[in-house]
This record gives structure tokens, C-alpha cells and sequence, in this order.
């Protein structure tokens, strides 16, 4: 069958696996509860209860402290919770840090106040400025810190160095809240050997359905005081309301396949394909991140001479979907606070284009990119070309 869209865009949301969708129609079949004690309700708990081993085994959690939220933006707002208890006699926290090229639903803030969110700088690379948080450490020392910190960036693909953040935050008494929604089944993404307290999941990156995240706590002693939603008991008073099964089921059944379908040699050998053919077709193509560790299926571009809405539309034209910056905030024509904080120009970061490859993309798709970029890329020039000469007539 031919293939009619190139999509390369798995950082904004990625296709559903086979074995998800398969998994999600047999929960549907199930009618029961699981909150309910007859057979049904068993039945449905007994999803529920596979797909919590599975999605901590991808992130080395234990099953007992992983609970399933509405997503990542959910388990994130639970997480920045000023009274979020670590033991019995700890106050609650004060402050909380958050690196500065941090999702929205982190730089929200939530439950701090506004007055008590400080962003740490990032380095012209991406990655977190060490020395800046040690700074920031010193300056507020004495006060409960709680860090939030991404594994990797959606935007650039740059991996975080979380382990070494979370041994400054610990040596100082704080914790580490992990935001591994972009890494968890593209790289090795272990909740031990990050060394962060918390760690936060959404089924939909790494090809499940959408709607459904998860929460991992590292150890017993860190427990939610004020959960999101009250009411029932489910996710043991963590999240109340009736579980979806089939969303949940989806989800266990795609991190338990994720990892061979993202093998990290063959996605970094297809980026490094496609951007030695952007190079090539556009000598002052601007990569953000590439000299430090980035995920192997993302690339991220500017040209100071094309925009990049113009050259997303007219990618879009030719069957190829990416994104400007992160998906939720494409549609706004606003340049990215990522590249921002990495000290990219405002202008520079207008033109910024995000590839990013995954479970199904192919050599057959760098291919089709690569032809409609070309394309793309001589329609823009033309276009210029023919306003200067109008420009020049009509003086
Ligand atoms: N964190 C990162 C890094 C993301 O890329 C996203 C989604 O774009 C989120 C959090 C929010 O995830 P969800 O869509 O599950 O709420």
C-alpha cells in the first residue's frame, strides 16, 4: 500500500504500537469495575494490575509506588506540591527549582507560589548549569528544595544530567521530580540510576494512547497529602475515579514493547542520515544541542533566513508532518523558551524546526523528508527571489 503522510513529529505524540492497540480492544471487551469484588471487576483490576508491572519495569520502579494519572501534566501537578511528605517531621517544601528550558506544566508551578518557582539557567547547550544551581542552592539554603528536572528536552532532544543535579538537591535535603516523558523508551531511563525521587510518564510518547500517564515514586517514605482529586479510593487514594482500563492496558502493553521498537543505533543512524542532507541543502543550518548527549531520534534546526512556519506548511503541502518548537505550543507563533534560555536569538529561533523519528519511521521516510524539504527549501528561495525583483521594478 503506498504511504501517504511522512510522520515525523513522535515527540508531540506518537502513532499507537500494534501491541497497544491490541491491548486496548481487549479491555474493551471487559465490562467490569475494578473497583468491583465479582468476576468482572477482577478481571479489569487484573489489567490494571499487569499494566503497573509493566510500565515500572520500563523505568526500574517499583509497581507498588507507580500510580496511573490522566497523563504527564497530571502526575507533574501532583508532584509540585509544597506538601508533598517525605517523613513524618519534614516540613514542607519552600521552594521549588525548575530548569528553565522545563515543560509549561512544570514552569506552571502548580501548588507554588509564583514568588517561589526559581528557574535555573541553562547552558548555551541545553543542559541544566550545574554551577547555577549550586548557586541557587547556596543562596537558599536552610529551605526545603524540590527540583524539577526533565531526563530529556522535547524540543532539542538534549539528555539532562540528572544524576549529578540530584546529588547536589540531595546533599542540600531536597528531592528530585524527573519529567521522563520524552526519554522513557527511546534511551535507558532507570528511576535508580537517575537518583531522582520522582519520576513522571506519559503513555502517548512512547506509543500508547493518550490520556494516560503515570507517577513512580523511589522510595516508601514519600507520600501525596493533598491528592488532585478527590473522592474513591482508587490508585490507593492517590487519584480518585473510576480507572480507564483500556487506556491503562495500552499503556503497560507498549512499555513492555517500546525499547527494541526505539533501538537507540538505528533512530541516531536515520537523524544523522537526515541532517547531513539538511546540511547539505542548506549550508547555514543552525543544530541546537548537538554537541552534548541528545535522544537519538530528534533533531532541532533553525535557518536565520527561513521561517519556520512557512517551511512547516509547505512540508505539511508535500505529505511531511514536524513541528516548530513543542507541540503545545505550535499554533502560537511565539519563539520557543527553550531555545531562549540556551541563548538563541529570537529571530534565529522563529525559523526553528523539530524532526523527531520513532517506533515506525524509516530510511523510506528520511527519504520522503529529505525530497520535500528540497522542495520546500527552492519554493522559499523562488518566492524571495521573486519579491526582491518586484521590489526592484517597481523602484
Ligand atoms: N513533559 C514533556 C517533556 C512533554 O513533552 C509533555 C507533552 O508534550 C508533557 C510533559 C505533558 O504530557 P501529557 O500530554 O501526558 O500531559
Amino acid at each position: 500500500m503506498p504511504r501517504s503522510r511522512t510522520y515525523l513529529d513522535h515527540n508531540a505524540t506518537a502513532p499507537l504500537l500494534p501491541a497497544a492497540k491490541a491491548a486496548m480492544w481487549a479491555a474493551l471487551e471487559q465490562n467490569g469495575n475494578a473497583s468491583s469484588v465479582h468476576a468482572e471487576g477482577r478481571a479489569a483490576r487484573a489489567l490494571i494490575e499487569t499494566a503497573r508491572i509493566d510500565v515500572a519495569r520500563l523505568v526500574g520502579a517499583n509497581p507498588k509506588s507507580t500510580f496511573f494519572t490522566s497523563g504527564a501534566t497530571e502526575a507533574l501537578n501532583l508532584a509540585l506540591t509544597p506538601s508533598l511528605a517525605t517523613s513524618a517531621e519534614a516540613k514542607p517544601f519552600e521552594m521549588l527549582f525548575a530548569a528553565a528550558g522545563e515543560h509549561s506544566a512544570v514552569l506552571a508551578g502548580h501548588k507554588f507560589a509564583p514568588e517561589n518557582v526559581e528557574p535555573i539557567a541553562l547552558t548555551v547547550s541545553g543542559t541544566i548549569d550545574l554551577s547555577a544551581l549550586d548557586a541557587a542552592l547556596k543562596k537558599h539554603a536552610g529551605r526545603r528544595i524540590m527540583l524539577a528536572l526533565q531526563a530529556a528536552n522535547n524540543e532539542t532532544g538534549v539528555i539532562q544530567p540528572v544524576s549529578e543535579a540530584a546529588a547536589a538537591v540531595h546533599a542540600a535535603g531536597g528531592v528530585l521530580v524527573c519529567d521522563a516523558v520524552q526519554a522513557a523508551g527511546k534511551i535507558d531511563c532507570n528511576l535508580a540510576a537517575l537518583g531522582a525521587d520522582i519520576l513522571v510518564l506519559s503513555a502517548h510518547k512512547l506509543g500508547g494512547p493518550k490520556g494516560v500517564g503515570a507517577i513512580c515514586l523511589a522510595t516508601d517514605h514519600l507520600r501525596f497529602t493533598a491528592p488532585l482529586l478527590a473522592g474513591g479510593g482508587q490508585e490507593r487514594g492517590v487519584r480518585a475515579g473510576t480507572e480507564n482500563v483500556a487506556a491503562i492496558a495500552g499503556f503497560g502493553a507498549a512499555s513492555n514493547v517500546i525499547r527494541p521498537y526505539c533501538d537507540e543505533v538505528r533512530l541516531a543512524g536515520l537523524r544523522d542520515r537526515l541532517e547531513a542532507e539538511v546540511e547539505s541543502l542548506a549550508g547555514d543550518a543552525v543544530f541546537f544541542g548537538r554537541r552534548v548527549s541528545r535522544l537519538p531520534n530528534t533533531s532541532c534546526f533553525a535557518f536565520a533566513s527561513l521561517e519556520a512556519q512557512v517551511l512547516l506548511m509547505l512540508l505539511d503541502i508535500e505529505g511531511v508532518a514536524v513541528s516548530s518548537g513543542s507541540a503545545c505550543s505550535s499554533g502560537k507563533v511565539k519563539p520557543s523558551h527553550v531555545l531562549a534560555a540556551m541563548g538563541v536569538s529570537k529571530d534565529l529561533a522563529q525559523g526553528a524546526i523539530r524532526i523527531s523519528l520513532g517506533w515506525n519511521s524509516t530510511a523510506e521516510d528520511v527519504e520522503l523528508f529529505c525530497q520535500a524539504f528540497e522542495k520546500a527549501v527552492r519554493t522559499v528561495r523562488m518566492r524571495r527571489l521573486t519579491q526582491k525583483q518586484n521590489v526592484k521594478s517597481a523602484a
